[in-house]
């Protein structure tokens, strides 16, 4: 592989991590559909790469949070059933027609306002429901439910094929709500036609056998992110990160590194500046003062901490202990890879390893392994 000389941070994805990944989802869930959810550009991966490699493992059912990403992943597979998280605004029923994507309807109202739409255009075109059992952001509410069940004339109108709940709390196994969510769905289904159902994310998929269901709804899992809390992490890394040094430079006991002078050196340090920073996504939690203990990178082997606060397009590095060949101007540097994984990142950050993937910036060079 050869780079152009003029790159600044280099994002490598594995996709085939990503397909081993999902076969591991696949057979741990048996029998129930694997279905992938690639919203956000594929968790930041890139949506057309990560469908064409999970399309080459057979998978043929997705999850899109908007109208827009289904047409993009239309665009890139005819015959896959694409159903979008969102659902209906006023009016778009229509789109949705255009590219045979199927809404996950939220409401009563988006309800029948598909219902509608399939009676004007005479064809029972194919729609999901969202069944909200315990988060209060999306979906038809419990009290809903029953009004819904009594309603034939919409089961009439439309194709219901999928019905769907999420769950609150599926990264923490010990939590109760699980096992009350997934109670509530199965008495809520139980009063609607009967169709294939799902109430599990990669979280969910972890959960157990029963919350599988027909369907599987994964997402963070096949990015190689951790879906539990606790607990090893079973699923291989997708994405690795190296910046590039620009320069290497001697700091003096006493003097300061970066903005707002925040970091005082304690020692004679040597200094490396990396190319990258949180214009790239890559977080300014990490940066460090005197109080915050510093985040790290990686040259080969030697963790080499953080320095100074994160800039738009610059971090520093503390490499003072590293040998002073293997730090050298256009070197690089490992910032996510097998030393520090997305989701030690994420702690640091205090965020989620989600929000690690979705950050990643638009400027790094992306190099794709096994496409
Ligand atoms: C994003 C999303 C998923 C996927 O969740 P992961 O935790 O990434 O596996 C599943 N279901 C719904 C409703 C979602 O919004």
């Amino acid at each position: 592989m050869t780079l152009d000389p003029d790159v600044t941070a280099v994002l490598t994805i594995d996709l085939g991590a990503l397909r081993r990944n999902y076969r591991a989802l696949k057979s741990v869930v048996g029998s129930a559909e694997c279905a992938a959810v690639v919203k956000a550009d594929g968790y930041g991966i890139g949506m057309e790469v990560a469908v064409k490699a999970l399309l080459l493992e057979g998978c043929r059912i997705f999850f899109v949070a908007t109208l827009e990403e289904a047409r993009q992943l239309r665009a890139l597979s005819a015959d896959s059933l694409i159903y979008v998280l969102n659902g209906l605004f006023p009016g778009t029923a229509h789109l949705f027609r255009e590219i045979s994507a199927r809404p996950v309807l939220c409401s009563l109202t988006e309800i029948e306002e598909w219902a509608m739409f399939c009676q004007d255009c005479l064809k029972r075109l194919p729609a999901a429901i969202h069944i909200d059992t315990g988060m209060n952001r999306l979906g038809v509410s419990v009290q809903d439910v029953d009004q819904l069940a009594g309603r034939s004339d919409l089961f009439e109108a439309f194709n219901f094929c999928h019905v769907m709940s999420h769950l609150a709390c599926a990264d923490t196994p010990g939590s109760e709500k699980n096992a009350v969510q997934l109670e509530l769905f199965q008495s809520l289904r139980a009063k609607l036609p009967n169709c294939s159902a799902s109430i599990a994310n990669s979280a969910g998929v972890l959960l157990g056998k029963q919350y599988h269901l027909d369907l599987v709804r994964t997402g963070i899992a096949l990015y190689g992110g951790r879906s539990l809390c606790r607990g090893p992490n079973p699923m291989k890394a997708v994405v690795r990160l190296d910046g590039r040094i620009i320069q290497v430079r001697m700091g003096q006991e006493g003097e300061t590194v970066g903005y707002g002078a925040s970091r005082t050196l304690g020692r004679p340090t040597r200094i490396a500046t990396v190319a990258l920073g949180y214009g790239d996504g890559f977080s300014r939690l990490l940066g460090v003062s005197d109080t915050i203990p510093a985040s790290v990178a990686y040259v080969g082997e030697h963790p080499v901490p953080l320095l100074g606060r994160v800039s738009m397009d610059l971090i520093t590095l503390d490499v003072t202990d590293v040998p002073e060949e293997l730090v050298v101007r256009g070197g690089f540097v490992e910032l996510m890879g097998p030393h520090i994984d997305i989701d030690e990142i994420a702690v640091r950050s205090r965020t989620i390893c989600y929000e690690v993937l979705t950050n990643l910036g638009s400027r790094y060079t992306r190099i794709y392994l096994g496409l």
